[in-house]
């Protein structure tokens, strides 16, 4: 719930196109079909929602559906935040319907998983992470492994500039892989928690590390530029 029309604008002037590079926008649902429509950024960049609900269609006053989304052009949804884990009470099950509604009309679901500093501390990150992608680990028997994407975000990294280590968000990323089996070698894991420009070339040299989900410094065009100049040049 950041930004304004006229940070839209702005972004659409201002973002560049990289080579090797995928851009993919998640705008408030009320901007999307702007960006959808935009002439400049339909060259280089894809346009996604922030969340789905769970149904595809229904007396649902206020909610908005994977189906509406593909319908107006979009292409994926963020699925799993942990705002709305937390905020909106959304648990794994309901978690594993809406990837289940994206990908029913062929919407990308960017899968979100992350543990709390808590369970961090407690030794229990991995087994967290884990139990969030087990819906995700048959799925992935039957689907080409471009058609999902899953973003790690510790949530204590998510907008408090103190992001992961680069070996520690490395180790997670390996340790996905390895749980998802063999379609874990080939899925896009962005890491995502206080990605900034000036830590983005350390963390993109992580083998594990495929690319970045940013928030906060996405709302800088310049800031969020560099970051994907830095990814391309990798
Ligand atoms: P941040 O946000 O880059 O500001 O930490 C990440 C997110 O909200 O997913």
């Amino acid at each position: 719930m950041n930004g304004s029309r006229k940070l839209c604008a702005t972004l659409s002037e201002q973002l560049q196109e990289f080579p090797n590079t995928e851009v993919w926008l998640a705008p408030p649902f009320v901007y999307l079909l702007e960006l959808v429509k935009d002439k400049r950024l339909q060259a280089f960049a894809s346009i996604g929602a922030q969340n789905v609900h769970e149904d595809i269609l229904g007396a649902y006053t206020g909610e908005v559906s994977a189906t509406m989304i593909a319908d107006i052009g979009a292409t994926f949804a963020i699925i799993g935040h942990s705002e709305r884990r937390i905020m909106n009470l959304e648990n794994d099950t309901i978690i594993e319907r809406k990837v289940k509604s994206c990908m029913d009309v062929n919407l990308v679901p960017l899968m979100c998983v992350g543990e709390s500093l808590e369970q961090r501390q407690e030794g229990k990150a991995h087994t967290v992470v884990h139990a969030q992608l087990d819906s995700l680990r048959s799925r992935l028997e039957t689907v080409e492994s471009d058609t999902l994407v899953v973003a790690y975000e510790p949530i204590w990294a998510i907008g408090t500039g103190i992001s992961s280590s680069p070996s520690d968000a490395d180790e997670m990323h390996g340790s996905i892989r390895t749980y998802l089996g063999s379609a874990g070698a080939e899925l896009r894991i962005l890491y995502g928690g206080s990605v900034n420009p000036s830590n983005a070339q350390e963390l993109i040299n992580q083998p594990n590390i495929d690319g970045f989900l940013v928030g906060g410094a996405s709302l800088d065009p310049t800031s969020f530029n560099t970051i994907c100049q830095i990814v391309s040049e990798h």
